[in-house]
């Protein structure tokens, strides 16, 4: 079994550091008296949630098209849209992979496409596409990605507070575009602040919820 010498407590388990402390341990490792418990979600019900809303999202913005055909200089905004689309399902995929730095890899990878697409935008004629539609289109997206892991995966409540400060993160930044005067219509960055505040409020309710259920256990009601 293994040892803490700052803790004095002897660890069973698999354990590199100790799990109070943090400091390295001494000894040979035991055997883990615990069951591995595995990931409590269905990979196959956020697959379908996922292929739902990315065929609605991908179908909506034919039909707008659509309505714009007189006008197809309007299509690059339109289809920027199908950015948001692949934007949800690399958050998904790479919560697949490893929950464990969902957050922060969200943010990596938003400020690369961010980038990608702003240079874009400047190297073909400054129309501010990318502040104006890519942006704000792939934080609402990934905010809804967000909304949907939370509900399927069952996260701790310490990662509440992650993610609520990911979202608020995700919600401000569009704001800021509108403000400094960067975008040339302020609807997609209203409804990514939209998505975001609805966001905020269900992260809310369902910790309220879950406070409800430790109470009543605590309470035997
Ligand atoms: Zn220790």
């Amino acid at each position: 079994m293994r040892r803490c010498t700052e803790c004095a407590v002897r660890i069973e388990g698999n354990w590199s550091r100790c799990p109070l402390c943090g400091s390295h341990l001494v000894g040979h490792p035991s055997p883990d008296p615990l069951p591995s418990v595995p990931l409590r979600f269905s990979r196959r019900r956020l697959l379908r949630i996922l292929t739902v809303i990315s065929l609605v999202l991908v179908a909506l913005s034919f039909v707008v098209q659509l309505w714009l055909g007189h006008r197809p200089s309007e299509f690059g905004a339109v289809r920027s849209v199908w950015l948001g689309v692949c934007t949800m399902w690399l958050v998904a995929l790479m919560a697949l992979r490893g929950r464990r730095d969902l957050a922060r890899s969200t943010l990596t990878l938003l400020v690369l496409a961010a980038l990608v697409c702003t240079y874009w935008d400047y190297l073909t004629g400054w129309h501010r596409w990318s502040l104006t539609f890519a942006v704000p289109i792939m934080c609402g997206c990934a905010i809804i990605a967000l909304v949907i892991l939370e509900h399927v995966m069952r996260l701790e409540v310490g990662e509440h507070a992650l993610y609520s400060a990911l979202t608020v993160l995700l919600g401000i930044v569009p704001i800021l575009f509108l403000l400094l005067g960067w975008v040339t219509t302020p609807v997609p960055s209203a409804i990514c602040v939209v998505l975001a505040l609805l966001s905020l409020a269900l992260l809310q309710l369902e910790r309220a919820a879950d406070v409800r259920d430790e109470l009543a256990k605590k309470l035997h009601v």
